[in-house]
């Protein structure tokens, strides 16, 4: 759309990424896949964002390596924060709230719509943001809608908080915009065709 950032196009492009500490882009892009370094650490957009509609395409590999979550494992963090996992959840049995296009440890998908491993798939995301009072008390959640491979799988879900991987999801004040991050999870997961409108 005319009104988005391409954050990651048709050219082995990566001016708008950097490595979660701040450091320089250490992931992999060549032609229009980008894909992670094991061990490299997160990558995030150097730009912030707030709410948004997000389009990426990801592949986790042809060669199945692994079971559970250590088959094809990253993820999308909204504001770095808010996990839609990404996995290969194609005849690969884990926890409900931890498959493909589950909010992680929060909401399960509607349905499994992944396509084997190897080939593209998409998410498109429409987040809003949470709100916090002055006090840093919680206004109201933050809310997402996701379609993968142009199904419904989430629908416009209140998250519980940022991700927790062990514990109860809460709430912390931070600012309204915040940096796209995918995750390194240490598989050789790729992206590409990234697009985000700000809203
Ligand atoms: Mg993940």
């Amino acid at each position: 759309p005319s009104d988005a950032v391409i954050l990651f196009g048709t050219a082995a492009d990566s001016s708008k990424w950097e490595s979660k500490t701040g450091k320089p882009f250490n992931w992999s892009a060549v032609d229009n896949n980008l894909t992670v370094v094991p061990f490299a650490g997160d990558l995030r957009t150097k730009q912030s964002f707030g709410d948004c509609q997000l389009h990426i395409e990801w592949r986790t590999p042809a060669e199945v390596k692994g079971d559970g979550q250590g088959r094809g494992n990253s993820g999308v963090f909204l504001m770095s924060l808010y996990e839609l996992q990404v996995l290969d959840s194609y005849k690969n049995l884990t926890y409900s709230n931890g498959q493909a296009g589950s909010i992680y440890k929060q909401h399960m998908p509607l349905v499994n719509a992944c396509r084997p491993p190897g080939e593209w798939q998409s998410y498109d995301i429409y987040f809003t943001v949470p709100q916090f009072y002055a006090d840093s008390m919680l206004r109201s959640d933050a809310r997402i809608t996701v379609a993968q491979n142009g199904v419904l799988i989430q629908n416009n879900v209140e998250l519980w908080g940022a991700m927790q991987f062990i514990g109860v999801p809460k709430y912390e004040k931070h600012d309204a915009k915040a940096p796209l991050l995918l995750q390194d999870h240490h598989n050789n997961v790729s992206f590409r065709n990234i697009w985000i409108r700000e809203l």
